[in-house]
């Protein structure tokens, strides 16, 4: 099948052929429709540590549009340079190009817009799966009731108490830099960042990358983050998550190669997918079975003042609950396509990601700010673990060195399928 993106290679070859060192000037367009998109756009630049004197004042969203698909007609004509920097500064032109059809007002179903914005084919989730789920959980927990009801009682006892979350959460943070130093010893010199802790945010943390090799990370401690949670989030902002992610893409292509395209880093691109996805499994990867049992007893437990003759039953029934991982993609969908209202949606969440009425409002509050975006957490984690185990097998030093390739390369999520 002749792809949009074939034809406009074609189309672009056939009338005007670039050089390779055209592509420079190609990336600085790129970067500077990215900035422009976001004066439409406050959550759209999530990241920008370019020459400040790139950002413009506000242009209209028609005059944007153009320029979107102009810059990617130009970039399509390139000939003989670097085809996966070429293919990434495409993808991720046609999707700015697909933010912009949004921003105007233009409405898709939920699987067609992630695809333009995030290049994903989200999968479905049967009930029938959720429940075999639920089902699972519920011989695991003991007691009577509704099993919403009895696992919310189990994962408070779990809840790290407010006054012992920053140094819990900086005691997971020292394992896995510890843990990734030893797969990537060259991580950039002075990496470093900064925490705050926060409320009133529709999401449970966020890194905020500033260049230089440092990043902000925010937690949002307005509801309680339990033992396995402030792990994931140690691995998933920091090491080797996003800061890390961030911090090698600066390191090996802006400041190595020179691709400035890698200064700006759009929220709403398919970038995204391979971001959150290296983060969710570099999670696992840095520490998972009977180490992460382990560490979670040993010491995060005792940080937080919890009783560590406890950890092996949390442990066991966090494994399950990865049985539900995909339920809120099912539950954004129905949501967004009208098929749930938001009663139903916050009940669906309850029931299927076993998340309290809170969280669930949460969860609905980053529907509404961020849409389509929640694929890119469990659909992207699936899409890199399966490229990795395709690629490297089971060997840890294999892994590791197939993850550093996606996080230090121009990778768009097709090429990882
Ligand atoms: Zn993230």
């Amino acid at each position: 099948m002749l792809t949009r993106r074939h034809a406009l290679l074609a189309l672009s070859a056939a009338s005007c052929a670039r050089k390779p060192q055209d592509m420079n000037a190609l990336a600085e367009r790129y970067v500077k429709l990215i900035l422009a998109i976001g004066h439409h756009d406050a959550n759209y630049v999530d990241a920008y540590y370019g020459p400040p004197e790139w950002k413009s004042s506000q242009q209209p969203l028609d005059r944007l549009s153009t320029e979107a698909s102009s810059l990617a007609i130009a970039i399509g004509g390139i000939t003989g340079g670097d085809l996966s920097r070429q293919n990434y500064l495409l993808t991720q032109t046609q999707a700015a190009g697909s933010r912009i059809r949004l921003l105007r007002g233009e409405k898709f179903s939920f699987d067609k817009e992630a695809q333009m914005l995030y290049e994903a084919h989200p999968p479905g989730v049967s009930g029938a799966e959720l429940e075999a789920g639920r089902e699972t959980i519920d011989k695991a927990l003991p007691g009577s009731g509704p099993l919403e009801d009895r696992y919310a009682k189990f994962d408070a006892r779990f809840a790290i108490p407010a006054a012992r979350v920053d140094r819990t959460f900086k005691a997971a943070i020292a394992e896995a830099r510890t843990r990734t130093r030893k797969w990537i010893p060259d991580l950039p010199g002075g990496e470093a960042f900064d925490i705050e802790y926060v409320k009133d945010k529709s999401w449970s943390a966020y890194n905020w990358y500033k260049g230089g090799a440092h990043s902000l990370i925010q937690v949002n401690i307005e509801l309680p983050i339990n033992i396995d949670r402030i792990l994931h989030l140690a691995c998933h902002e920091g090491y080797p998550g996003h800061h890390v992610y961030n911090a090698l893409l600066e390191a090996r292509l802006v400041n190595q190669r020179g691709w400035v395209e890698y200064c700006v880093y759009p929220l709403y691109s398919p970038q995204s997918l391979i971001a959150e996805g290296t983060a969710d499994y570099g999670a696992n990867l840095v520490i998972h079975g009977e180490e992460r049992l382990a560490f979670k007893r040993d010491v995060l437990f005792k940080e937080a003042g919890l009783d560590p003759t406890l950890a092996a039953e949390q442990h066991k029934v966090q494994q399950m609950l990865r049985a539900l991982r995909h339920a809120p993609i099912q539950a954004a969908r129905a949501y967004m396509d009208g098929a749930k209202s938001k009663e139903e949606t916050l009940a669906y969440l309850q029931r299927y990601a076993l998340q309290p009425k809170a969280m669930a409002e949460r969860r609905v509050r980053f529907f509404d700010e961020h849409r389509t975006y929640i694929i890119n957490y469990s659909f992207g984690e699936d899409i890199v673990a399966n490229w990795v185990q395709r690629t490297a097998g089971q060997e840890p030093a294999a892994r590791w060195k197939a993850f550093v390739e996606i996080l230090s390369n121009p990778r768009t999520p097709a090429n990882l399928l």
